[in-house]
């Protein structure tokens, strides 16, 4: 048996959403943009997707562009809004974080030993034309108090953008309610197909393309669409709302994770997403730890996906003040809605197996 515990990297397509997309890769051909029958029924299709979406996060139709997933809707965000002086925390997400150094003033927010930013801290740093902080990190599961930096950033007269990708489908989100200009989000953490996200825009005028080319998007985001991605992502957000209050049972098996393997939590216990543990193992290296797991079949990982092409160890474990031999022996399990309770006990016996005999060979 295997156990997939990697859910902050990617999740199983559901098969609700395999469902959606089928006839529309199969039947669906025209180009939404062509006046006749056969792209005006794309056309539709993906209108009916954004309505969809727009209504979950209560927004307008006219609110959301789609993307190719959550990096570009975050450099559309930075790059689209042009700042002047860009406010980021240090645990922003490798798109938020390599897009920024493109800036020439750039001040990186500070987070405490649990991964939260203080107002105190983003006060200190503004004026500034945007500010850019993640809802929940995707490492360590954090939640930051975004609504609160938003009304900071407002009353300083910056426009607040908030990747949202950890939080939707996960805890409770929409739109109007986090405070925030921008919001990024991806499909392929709530169970959709990759490739394919959106921004949330609280006002278009505000951001300028990228690409060039087509009208696409509201002229914000040119080329032809991904309608079956597209249609893929409204159905995902659809079953993540409907299954929300599941997430409930999401914490509950975390919560026995952690309290079977006895790790100390890195992240805030009090304030976190319920589908990331990051937990670490004093004395025992991470990375070794992640790849006898995979060789039991057990699917984990040591920070994020995306650094992990790297050797680099954490941005987001080091800005919270771990030590680097503590960043070195930390892992990230994660999980889903569709994480089953054989998974979770598969991946206990073998994390006690691979650190028993880790600590038989020291
Ligand atoms: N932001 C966060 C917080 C993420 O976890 C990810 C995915 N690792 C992204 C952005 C990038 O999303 P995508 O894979 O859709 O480009």
């Amino acid at each position: 048996m295997t156990a997939y515990l990697d859910n902050a990297s990617t999740t199983r397509l559901r098969p609700e959403v395999l469902q959606a997309m089928l006839p529309v890769l199969r039947d669906v051909h025209g180009n939404p943009s062509s006046i006749h029958a056969a792209g005006r029924r794309a056309r539709r299709v993906i209108e009916d997707a954004r309505e969809l979406i727009a209504d979950r996060i209560k927004v307008s139709p006219l609110q959301v562009i789609f993307t190719s997933g959550a990096t570009e809707a975050n450099n559309l965000a930075l790059f689209g809004t042009a700042p002047k002086r860009l406010v980021a925390s240090g645990i922003e997400h490798e798109s938020v974080l390599r897009a920024s150094q493109r800036f020439s003033d750039v001040v990186t927010l500070p987070v405490d030993a649990q991964g939260r930013v203080s107002r105190i801290d983003l006060e200190r740093a503004l004026p500034a034309s945007l500010v850019s902080v993640m809802m929940v990190n995707n490492e360590v599961g954090t939640i930051q108090p975004v609504a609160e930096l938003a009304d900071v950033a407002h009353a300083h007269g910056a426009l607040m953008h908030v990747d949202a990708v950890q939080a939707l489908g996960k805890i409770p989100f929409d739109f109007p309610s986090i405070g925030a200009d921008l919001a990024s989000l991806s499909s392929h953490k709530i169970h959709g197909p990759k490739g394919v996200g959106a921004l949330i825009v609280r006002d278009a005028a505000r951001v300028r393309p990228i690409l060039y080319g087509g009208a696409q998007e509201f002229e914000k985001r040119a080329g032809t669409e991904n309608v079956a991605g597209i249609v893929g992502f409204a159905k995902a957000v659809e079953l993540a709302f409907r299954d929300l209050p599941s997430m409930a049972r999401v914490a509950a098996l975390r919560d026995r994770l952690e309290s079977s393997l006895g790790g100390s939590v890195n992240g805030d216990p009090s304030r976190r997403a319920p589908h990331i543990s990051n937990l670490r193992f004093d004395g025992v290296d991470g990375e070794a730890l992640v790849m006898a797991l995979d060789g039991k079949g057990v699917c984990v990982s040591a920070g994020s996906a995306c650094a992990a092409l790297g050797t680099e160890p954490s941005h987001v474990l080091q800005a919270m003040g771990l030590s680097p031999d503590a960043v070195r022996s930390s892992v990230r399990f994660s999980l889903a809605l569709d994480t089953s309770d054989d998974e979770v006990d598969e991946a206990l016996r073998a994390v006690r197996e691979v650190l028993e005999n880790l600590e038989k060979v020291k």
